[in-house]
């Protein structure tokens, strides 16, 4: 299948998804099945994503974008984040999906560090972009779908309405670069993670191999495009393979997506574990109908699925619950409890095929069966990011003596099965979204009452993780609930709404070791009671 899909070294992502399909014959094949979070449903058709691709990327072309030039959306879900995408990958302008729920430090930092010429968003954003205007030289349009021109921003519909739909999509080799996603770590600002257009290899095979997509599926991906898994398993890998997809522009609703489920026969259904948890509150009689329905996979990603759940989706709707791993860097699943391997609850399956992954030890050799261990890949496999954009440094660091390194610890069964462990890094993840306790740190410093302050991950129920923050103030300043409330509003306006401090702990001082970095692990041992491991090490932490 991933060989058809490459004609005559045509590895255009935009075209594989829309023109191609339309060649073989699927051009009045519904692509996207809108479900608005108000009104009618509306279709569009693969051949109408092609023609409205097309015209965005004459859009594009008519603001002067060219091939490698970088053009973000910052929109919800809604068609013309879908056809903005293809339209940019069309035209082989590498395009960003900026997730809205971002403040202005988060979009600054990301629009800044790439260059972006231009971006895409509603007129609900701009005021939050004119804010960081000026410190954006290179960004030269602000584009929005729903007007905006009397906020100075160009009026999509209009311009739209003056493209040509024919695009006559260039030969676009594979080590072209296509999308980008930012990703946080634990110190520093995010990283680029760069992608190429050959990446649909991989999409579109583990589309077909591990969720298993035929033809005349109905698949629902729930992630909103912001993150890897809304642009590899939410637009390329279905649409490479003809597949119809489902996309709700609503948020998280147990009732409506149960109906969706239902009424859509929704066929596989991909999600992430902590909406599983809270479907799992629900009253389980909001999912009889899925029992008799055609839904056949349902998939799980972005944080460890608990053995508990697969249990309930078992009883409640009469399904498996399967597991797969992978992040951003991978571009595509690496491991998977996939259908047709008995599935081993609280493991996340084995590696897929053309995936060699291992538990590697501090001396970089493989570790025996049942021993924790640094999680690692054998780099090459179809989909893998090409750069760290703007930092050769930090992509070169990932790999070491052939392995590139996950920062995910974990331990491999003497039957290969992989089970997660957790971060070797402070990375917070929060509901599937990886938070950087750096950025949530630096945005709690702006405010003149916060003298120093440590962000960790402490266990949470239903996020997996939760964001708990420890705060010292100036002298002068004392703890008020006010207080509290301020520091979550400012990091919330600042960095991300999921990133914003669920616990606020204040504090007098704050454990550093002698270069004077938090030991953000003696602060998550203080918060969960547990012991903070060998101290004596860590002081020589840099
Ligand atoms: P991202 O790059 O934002 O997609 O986040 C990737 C990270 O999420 C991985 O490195 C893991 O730490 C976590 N993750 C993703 N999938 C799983 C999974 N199935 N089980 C446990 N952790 C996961």
């Amino acid at each position: 299948m991933t060989e058809t899909l490459i004609e005559n070294g045509q590895y255009n992502i935009g075209h594989i998804c829309t023109g191609l399909q339309c060649a073989r014959g699927l051009a009045g094949r519904t692509a996207l099945r809108w479900l608005p979070s108000h009104g009618p449903k509306r279709d569009y058709t693969f051949g109408d994503l092609d023609l409205e691709s097309g015209r965005f990327a004459n859009v594009l072309a008519s603001l002067g974008l060219v091939s490698g030039d970088i053009f973000f959306t910052f929109l919800p879900k809604m068609p013309e984040q879908f056809i903005a995408v293809l339209g940019a990958l069309k035209a082989r302008v590498v395009c960003g999906t900026l997730f809205t729920n971002f403040g202005e430090e988060a979009l600054l930092d990301r629009l800044a560090d790439s260059g972006a010429k231009a971006i895409l968003t509603r007129r609900v954003f701009l005021p939050k972009l004119a804010r960081i205007r000026a410190r954006l030289p290179a960004l030269k349009y602000v584009l929005a779908v729903d007007g905006g021109a009397a906020e100075g921003a160009l009026d999509l519909a209009a311009l739209m309405a003056a493209a040509p739909a024919e695009f006559k999509v260039p030969v676009t080799p594979r080590n072209t670069p296509s999308l980008l996603h930012y990703t946080s770590g634990s110190t520093g600002r995010p990283k680029g993670v760069l992608h190429c257009h050959g990446s649909v290899e991989g999409q579109a095979a583990t589309a077909r191999e591990i969720l298993g997509l035929k033809p005349d599926d109905i698949y629902w991906c729930t992630a909103d495009q912001g993150w890897v898994t809304g642009t590899s398993y939410g637009i390329i890998g279905p649409w490479s393979l003809g597949v119809t997809q489902v996309h709700y522009g609503g948020g998280y609703s147990a009732p409506r997506w149960a109906e969706i489920l239902a009424a859509e026969k929704i066929t596989v259904w991909y999600s992430a574990p902590t909406a599983f948890r809270m479907l799992m509150r629900e009253d389980p009689v909001l999912f009889s109908d899925i029992k008799t329905s055609p839904l056949r996979h349902i998939f799980s990603v972005g944080e460890p699925l608990n053995p508990e759940v697969i249990a309930w989706a078992r009883r409640a709707m009469g399904r498996d619950i399967h597991d797969t791993w992978f992040q951003t860097e991978t571009g595509a699943i690496m491991i998977s409890n996939r259908p047709g391997l008995e599935i081993r609850p609280g493991s996340m399956g084995k590696p897929v095929p053309d995936v060699t992954a291992a538990v590697l030890g501090k001396d970089g050799r493989e570790l025996p069966p049942g021993t924790h261990g640094s999680l690692c890949l054998r780099p090459g496999w179809p989909g893998m990011f090409t750069a760290y954009l703007n930092n050769e440094a930090a992509y070169k660091d990932k790999f070491v003596n052939g392995w590139y390194h996950t920062s995910d610890t974990a331990r491999k069964d003497a039957d290969g099965y992989f089970w997660f462990d957790g971060r070797s890094d402070d990375v917070i993840n929060t509901a599937g979204h990886l938070i950087s306790p750096f950025e949530v740190e630096s945005a709690l410093l702006e405010l003149p009452e916060v003298a120093e302050s440590g962000v960790i991950g402490a266990p949470d129920e239903l996020l997996f993780e939760k964001v708990v923050a420890f705060v010292h103030l100036h002298q002068g300043f004392t703890p008020s609930p006010e207080l509290e409330l301020k520091l979550r509003l400012h990091v919330s306006n600042k960095a991300s709404t999921i990133a914003t401090p669920q616990a606020i702990v204040f504090c007098e001082g704050l454990p550093k070791n002698k270069s004077g970095k938090i030991m953000r692990r003696v602060l998550k041992a203080r918060y969960t009671g547990a012991a903070a491991g060998d101290l004596s090490t860590m002081e020589e932490e840099a």
